[in-house]
């Protein structure tokens, strides 16, 4: 495979998109298959929507997807003059014209239904620049042709493309020319990207043409959709890696999840580290419909890494969680029931619920009231003597003393824990009751089998 040289170019308005960090990945595997480099560009030329902190945020994504870049960042608001450089060269060569038309005055020369556009008014109108002037491109007569590779030659035919923008009449230049000018400048062999630019993709190639760059080639990524099949979106969907990453994503399952997002290995595979998808990644597998980002599937490859993480990197993970929560439980209380949590959480920012019963007793809920009566009282206060009265408190000794019991007073031990769970934890579901028992220790055992008692017989 030949060398590429590859760009990440995203725009700093926002929280870094699961959609950048696709194809911040895909750049990457290329750029790591091929042998050749990635350079990361901050697309900061719009200045109304562009902020700092959300640069900050796409760097401090990037390092926590385990990703990296080999030259930049390179930011585009720094390189203005020679955006400008470039107009200016367009204009002498002839491939451009100033216009002095209002989006009104154009739209008020247009007959009704006409489709929408430039009509072409300024172009042979040999204007010079002035206040209020934009300068046009002057796109030919002739089909434009975009080599894609998820979608093969795509032809824009002529009469297709209007006569573009390329610098505003604020002087600020169109971001299709910062684009081609940068990718031709820095020499990018490939540029992958999210389908959405397709449409102005036959603009950069004109472009280049006219400037007499080499063009490159193209890979549109495809449209991330919800469970509606509606393209991701910002406002309706959760799509920050931020998000995901607080929540208790790991970033090695997001980028095995990530991968799969149009791209698949061949045959069933699922799961597969970065160095795998260095070694299998190319674009021959990768298609064009578009693909499901389904949360539930991420968070079922999420519990898949939580289990492959080695114990001391779980307790690290899970105790930055535990602190989040602001819980006052040490690794040491935390402890016996590590292993127990391990299997049974999909994201770490489950952990805190799951051994939150630890830190302080749990606040028991009404209308679990009406499924307990005096029974329950009695059988919770035989767990309690059973309880007083056992020498080694762990969850071994506490099973086979229980289930003892049961069968001394004639009851199930499913119909048995459940009470007792809610006594001593709070909760219906969580790690194995016995391990709970033990980890929370005889007294706060039995002070919470009491209190749980006096709760029913209220
Ligand atoms: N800055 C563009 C974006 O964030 C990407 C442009 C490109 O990759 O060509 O959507």
């Amino acid at each position: 495979m030949a060398s590429e040289r590859l760009r990440f170019a995203p725009s700093p308005t926002g929280y870094f998109h699961v959609g950048s960090a696709r194809t911040i990945l895909f750049n990457w595997l290329l750029a790591r298959r091929s042998g050749g480099s990635l350079l990361l560009r901050i697309d900061d030329t719009d200045t109304e929507r562009n902020r700092e902190e959300w640069v900050d945020g796409i760097l401090r994504s990037i390092e926590w997807l385990g990703l990296d870049w080999d030259l930049g960042p390179i930011r585009q608001s720094s390189r203005l003059q020679r955006y400008a450089e470039v107009a200016a060269e367009l204009e002498t060569t002839g491939h451009a014209y100033w216009c002095s038309c209002t989006r009104e005055e154009v739209e008020s020369r247009k007959p009704e239904g006409s489709p929408p556009g430039y009509d072409g008014f300024c172009r042979d109108r040999a204007l010079g620049p002035g206040a209020g002037r934009a300068l046009r491109f002057r796109v030919p007569e002739m089909p434009v042709t975009v080599f894609d590779l998820v979608r093969g030659e795509v032809v824009f035919p002529a009469g297709t493309i209007d006569d573009f923008i390329v610098v505003k009449s604020n002087g600020s230049p169109l971001y299709v020319l910062a684009n081609a000018v940068d990718d031709a400048d820095f020499e990018i062999s490939l540029v992958v990207r999210a389908e959405e630019h397709l449409p102005t993709t036959p603009k950069a190639v004109l472009l280049h043409q006219a400037l007499g760059h080499a063009i490159p080639r193209f890979a549109h990524l495809p449209v991330l959709v919800n469970e509606a099949r509606q393209k991701l979106s910002k406002r309706r969907d959760r799509v920050a890696i931020e998000d995901f990453r607080d929540q208790g994503y790991l970033p090695e399952a997001m980028i095995n999840y990530l991968a799969l997002l149009g791209w698949s290995p061949g045959g069933d595979r699922e799961f597969m580290t970065l160095d795998e998808l260095v070694a299998e990644f190319s674009f021959d597998r990768v298609s064009h419909s578009p693909a499901f980002f389904d949360e539930r599937k991420l968070a079922h490859f999420n519990k898949h890494y939580i289990q492959q993480l080695s114990d001391e990197r779980f307790t690290a993970l899970a105790m930055a969680f535990v602190e989040r929560a602001n819980l006052s439980l040490d690794r040491k209380a935390v402890g016996p029931l590590l292993a127990e949590v391990k299997p049974r959480i999909s994201t770490l920012g489950e952990f805190p619920g799951m051994v939150g019963f630890l830190a302080a007793d749990p606040s028991y809920d009404e209308a679990d009231l009406g499924k307990f009566n005096q029974e329950t009282v009695k059988m919770l206060n035989a767990v309690a003597a059973t309880l007083g009265e056992i020498e080694l408190f762990t969850p071994e000794e506490l099973e086979s003393r229980i289930r003892a019991l049961c069968d001394g007073i004639g009851v199930s031990l499913r119909k048995l824990q459940e009470p007792v769970r809610l006594a001593i934890t709070g909760k219906r579901v969580g790690v194995p009751l016995f391990s709970a028992v033990a980890a929370v220790g005889r007294q706060t055992a039995l002070r919470r089998l009491k209190a749980f008692s006096s709760f029913i017989g209220s």
